[in-house]
């Protein structure tokens, strides 16, 4: 029997996720130069949350955030990201199988 292999980037896509409308568990604090660790989040999110503004700014668009923490455990030190759970019914819904 044939193995079927699947893409990463295809099961991920399987996830759904309900939008809390207002109420973003992430937030980016206002800066003008991000730190390094910060504009690495451009690249280490695996949701592709996090962007560069052509301010060279870093924003963050958690819609689609797996709440997998990476974000939050490498801007401790820095304090640039402010991180909370979603409320209840909202965020990520993982598929699995
Ligand atoms: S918790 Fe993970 S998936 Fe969500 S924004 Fe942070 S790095 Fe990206």
């Amino acid at each position: 029997m044939a193995r079927i292999e699947a893409r990463i980037e295809d099961r991920l896509a399987q996830n759904r996720y309900v939008v809390d409308a207002g109420r973003p568990h992430i937030r980016v604090v206002p800066h003008t130069i991000p730190s390094p660790v910060l504009r690495a989040l451009v690249h280490a999110c695996p949701a592709g949350c996090y962007a560069e503004t052509d301010r060279g700014t870093v924003e963050v668009a958690p819609d689609g955030c797996m709440e997998c923490g990476t974000c939050r455990v490498l801007t401790q030190a820095t304090g640039e990201v402010e991180w909370k759970w979603p409320r209840g019914g909202y965020g990520v819904l993982f598929k699995f199988g």
